[in-house]
């Protein structure tokens, strides 16, 4: 262990692991097996990283913070399964590390400040992940686990679940982190599928029905939608115009976005 107190920074949504039954439960769920190639999202002073390494698994780590590098090299530096990566994680190419479809396993206690749009980067490289186990902000997880009909279902729930099957497996309390954060957290486990259950033509029309539909939650899907699909295409859809958008399932988005994929250019990317 290097001498240098390293202190929090808030900035790098950096809140430490310490419980250590905690620590050991989460490993137990992530269940690294020897050969594995896994990477760790921002390992911080090494929490996680010690039990993924004593596994034999391959680990790649990727880290932002400068500071926290010359500690994590102090700690692992000599482990041949240890592969350090300084840099930011939402521009980080994971295809890099993949050996083939389903071959990655991704885990991290993620910084809450860019968990979100770290997910979204993720599932661009879904088809080369096996599994992800994530630390995240409760309510985070109760929004990618929930159903159609509540409050929690919106574009997060929906676009991840049309890439993966979601778990969410237990809650941690802030007591189990230094500096404590002032939310209760969640581990969840998501599961790319191998073919997704309700394929989309085109997973960019998804994307654009999903947005527009939710950018007014309490509107009617008739109205969220009137940019982009007519009442007579709504409803063509199989979709009543006259729902609002949480009471939509994700096949049903599907077949809206079907609609519109037959409407818009295969070029098109906004
Ligand atoms: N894994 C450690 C633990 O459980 O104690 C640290 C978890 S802490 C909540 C989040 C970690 O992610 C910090 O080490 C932080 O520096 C790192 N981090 C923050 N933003 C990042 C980014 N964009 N890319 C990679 N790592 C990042």
């Amino acid at each position: 262990m290097s001498d240098y107190q390293h202190r929090a920074r808030k900035r790098f949504g950096q809140n430490f692991l310490h419980d250590m039954g905690v620590i050991d439960r989460i490993l137990r769920a992530i269940r690294p097996r020897a050969g594995e190639r896994l990477v760790e999202i921002g390992p911080g002073q090494g929490a996680l990283t010690e039990g993924l390494l004593d596994s034999g698994a391959n680990l790649e780590v990727v880290e932002l913070d400068l500071d926290l590098i010359p500690i994590l090299n102090s700690r692992f530096a000599g482990r041949p399964n240890f592969h350090i990566n300084q840099g930011d994680a939402l521009k980080f190419d994971f295809a890099t590390l993949a050996d083939g479809p389903h071959s990655l396993r991704v885990v991290g206690n993620l910084p809450y400040n860019i968990s979100t749009p770290l997910i979204f980067h993720l599932l661009d490289h879904a088809h080369l992940i096996r599994d992800m186990h994530f630390m995240l902000q409760k309510e985070v997880v109760e929004r990618l686990a929930a159903e159609p009909g509540g409050g929690d279902w919106g574009r997060l729930s929906i676009m991840v679940q049309y890439h993966c099957r979601v778990e969410h497996l237990f809650n941690v309390g802030p007591g189990a982190f230094n500096p404590a954060p002032k939310v209760d957290s969640a581990i969840v486990r998501l599961v790319p599928h191998e073919t997704p259950p309700h394929p989309a033509q085109d997973p960019r029309q998804l994307d654009r029905v999903v947005r527009a539909a939710f950018n007014m939650r309490r509107k009617t899907l008739r109205n969220t939608l009137k940019g982009l699909l007519s009442a007579e295409d709504i409803e063509a859809a199989g979709v009543e115009g006259s729902l609002r958008p949480e009471q939509l399932d994700l096949a049903a988005f599907v077949r809206l976005a079907d609609r519109l994929a037959l409407q818009a250019p295969r070029d098109e990317t906004s």
